[in-house]
C-alpha cells in the first residue's frame, strides 16, 4: 500500500509554494497525500518564524501533530521552513519527537527523508533555493488559481524584519522560467496567477544585464499567456512605480488593478527608525499617483503599530493617513520584538497594552472604510472565481471577485443557481458585510467553465493534501 503523507503549511503564500513543492516531491516519491494527520505515516510541518505569534503557532502545531506518533500512524515527523531555519539547534534540542529538520531552502531534501537516507539535521544555506518551472509541485489553491513565486530573498534591511536572515539575499528567476511555469499552469486550466516574492518591485535587479527586463515586462508576458485572465501582483515596496507597470495596472485587460503594498507606517520618525528609506510624503505621493493613474484600483496594505519610538502623536498621524487614504484592504500587525532584528536594540519600547489598544483602534477605523466600500458594490454586477464549498456550510459556494486576493481578502457567498469550483461566473451583488459579499448568480453559462478532472482534480485533493493555517 502507498505510504501516506500529510502536510500543514503555515505563514505566507511564499511558504505555501514551498509546501506545494514538498507535496510534489512526496507524490513523485510514490506517497499518497492525505488530509487526516492520524492516517499519515509521514507528517510535515512547514513553519513560519518571522514574528513571535507565528513562532508560537508553529511550535503549537508541531507539538499537536507530534501526538500522532502515539495516537496515529505517524512514523516520521518533519519540521521545515522559516522557524526551522531560524532556530535549528534550539528546536532539535527541545523537540526529540521531531525526526528531521529542513530549512527554508531544503524542500527537495524531503526526497532523501522519504527514501530513509537522511540525517536528522538538514538545515542548509537559505540562499541555496530558488523554485523553478521544473521543480516538482502539487498546486493546492483550487482549480483556477495559483501562486507563482518570481524571486526569493530580500536585499533590504527594514529594522523590524528578520526575513532576509531566513530567506537570504534577493535572487530572481529568469522571466523565461516564470513564463514557462505559467504556461504549464494555464494549460491545466489555471486562469488566476498571483505573483509573489518578498520584494516584488525589485524583481530582476539582481539578474545580469541581458536578462534584466524588470517587473513590468514580466507581468505583461505572464498576462499574455493564453488562458490567463487575472494577473495579480503582491508585495510591492513603496517605491515610485515605473510608468510601464502603472500602465499595465491601469489598462491591460488581464492585469488586475490590484496593488498589495505594505506601507508599515507614515510618520517620518517611525519610517526612519524602521529603516524604510523614505518618509511619509513619498508614501502619500505613491498613493495619490496610483489612485490617479489606475481606475478602479483595489489597494491592499499593512501597518505595524507599537514599533519602538511610536508616540500617541505618531499613531494619530497614522490614523489620519488611513482615514485619508481610504485603502480597500488593510492588515495591522503589533510590533514583535525579535532579538536578531535591528529594532530590538532601539530605545523607547512601547508597552504591550498600548500597542494592543492602537491595534484595536486602527482595525476599527479601517473596518468602517471597508464596510462602506463593500456596501457601494451592492447592485453591481461582478465576475467571480468560484473557489468551492464554503467553510461555513456545505451547500453554500464561495467565490472571489477580482478585487479579492486568495486567502487574505473576503469572499463572495453565492446564491441562486448551480456552479462548480474553478468556474468564472457573473453575479449581481445583493448584500455586503464588512469584508464579504453575497452574490446572486446570473442566469447564464460560465464565462470560463472549470474543466472536469483537470490538475488531477486538486480542489478535492486540496481537501485531502494540505492543511493551511492562516
Ligand atoms: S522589504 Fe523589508 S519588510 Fe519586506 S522582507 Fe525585505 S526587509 Fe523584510
Amino acid at each position: 500500500m502507498k505510504k501516506r503523507l500529510y502536510v500543514v503549511s503555515l505563514g505566507c503564500p511564499k511558504n505555501r509554494v514551498d509546501s506545494e513543492v514538498m507535496l510534489g516531491v512526496a507524490e513523485s516519491s510514490g506517497y499518497q497525500l492525505v488530509d487526516d494527520p492520524s492516517a499519515a505515516e509521514v507528517i510535515v510541518v512547514n513553519t513560519c518564524g518571522f514574528i513571535g505569534s507565528a513562532k508560537k503557532e508553529s511550535v503549537d502545531t508541531i507539538l499537536e501533530l507530534a501526538e500522532q506518533k502515539e495516537s496515529g500512524a505517524c512514523e516520521t515527523l518533519v519540521v521545515a521552513g522559516c522557524l526551522s531555519q531560524r532556530h535549528p539547534t534550539e528546536l532539535a534540542d527541545a523537540m526529540p519527537e521531531v525526526d528531521h529538520f529542513l530549512g527554508s531552502s531544503d524542500m527537495l531534501r524531503l526526497g532523501d527523508v522519504l527514501a530513509g537516507k537522511a540525517a536528522r539535521m538538514l538545515v542548509g544555506n537559505p540562499a541555496d533555493w530558488l523554485v523553478q518551472a521544473s521543480s516538482p509541485r502539487t498546486v493546492t489553491t483550487g482549480k483556477a488559481s495559483a501562486y507563482v513565486k518570481i524571486a526569493e530573498g530580500c536585499n533590504r534591511s527594514c529594522s523590524f524584519c528578520v526575513i532576509p536572515q531566513l530567506r537570504g539575499k534577493q535572487r530572481s528567476r529568469s522571466a523565461d522560467d516564470v513564463v514557462r511555469e505559467v504556461e504549464e499552469l494555464a494549460a491545466q486550466g489555471v486562469f488566476e496567477i498571483n505573483l509573489v516574492s518578498q520584494d516584488t518591485v525589485a524583481y530582476g535587479r539582481d539578474l545580469d544585464k541581458a536578462a534584466r527586463h524588470g517587473l513590468a515586462s514580466l507581468v505583461e508576458r505572464v498576462a499574455d499567456v493564453p488562458g490567463v485572465r487575472w494577473t495579480r501582483v503582491h508585495y510591492l515596496y513603496p517605491e515610485a512605480l515605473d510608468d510601464a507597470l502603472l500602465e499595465l495596472l491601469a489598462s491591460h485587460p488581464r492585469v488586475l488593478p490590484y496593488v498589495d503594498m505594505p506601507l508599515q507606517h507614515v510618520s517620518d520618525e517611525l519610517l526612519r527608525r524602521m529603516k524604510r528609506g523614505h518618509g511619509g510624503d513619498r508614501i502619500r505621493r505613491v498613493v495619490e499617483r496610483l489612485r490617479k493613474r489606475v481606475p478602479g484600483l483595489v489597494f491592499r496594505s499593512a501597518f505595524i503599530v507599537g514599533h519602538p519610538g511610536e508616540t500617541d502623536a505618531h499613531f494619530h498621524e497614522l490614523c489620519e493617513f488611513v482615514a485619508w487614504a481610504e485603502l480597500d484592504r488593510v492588515g495591522v500587525f503589533r510590533y514583535s520584538d525579535e532579538p536578531t532584528s535591528g529594532s530590538f536594540t532601539q530605545s523607547d519600547k512601547v508597552p504591550a497594552r498600548a500597542a494592543a489598544a492602537r491595534h484595536r483602534k486602527l482595525m476599527s477605523l479601517q473596518r468602517k472604510i471597508a464596510h462602506a466600500k463593500n456596501a457601494a458594490l451592492v447592485g453591481q454586477t461582478l465576475d467571480v472565481l468560484v473557489e468551492g464549498t464554503s467553510d461555513e456550510h456545505e451547500y453554500v459556494m464561495m467565490a472571489r471577485h477580482a478585487g479579492q486576493a486568495p486567502d487574505i481578502d473576503g469572499q463572495v457567498y453565492l446564491s441562486g443557481g448551480e456552479c462548480a469550483a474553478g468556474d468564472l461566473r457573473r453575479v449581481r451583488v445583493t448584500q455586503a458585510s464588512d469584508y464579504d459579499l453575497v452574490g446572486e448568480l446570473a442566469d447564464e453559462p460560465p464565462i470560463v467553465a472549470a474543466r472536469r478532472g483537470q490538475l488531477r482534480d486538486t480542489a478535492a485533493r486540496k481537501r485531502v493534501s494540505l492543511a493551511v493555517v492562516r
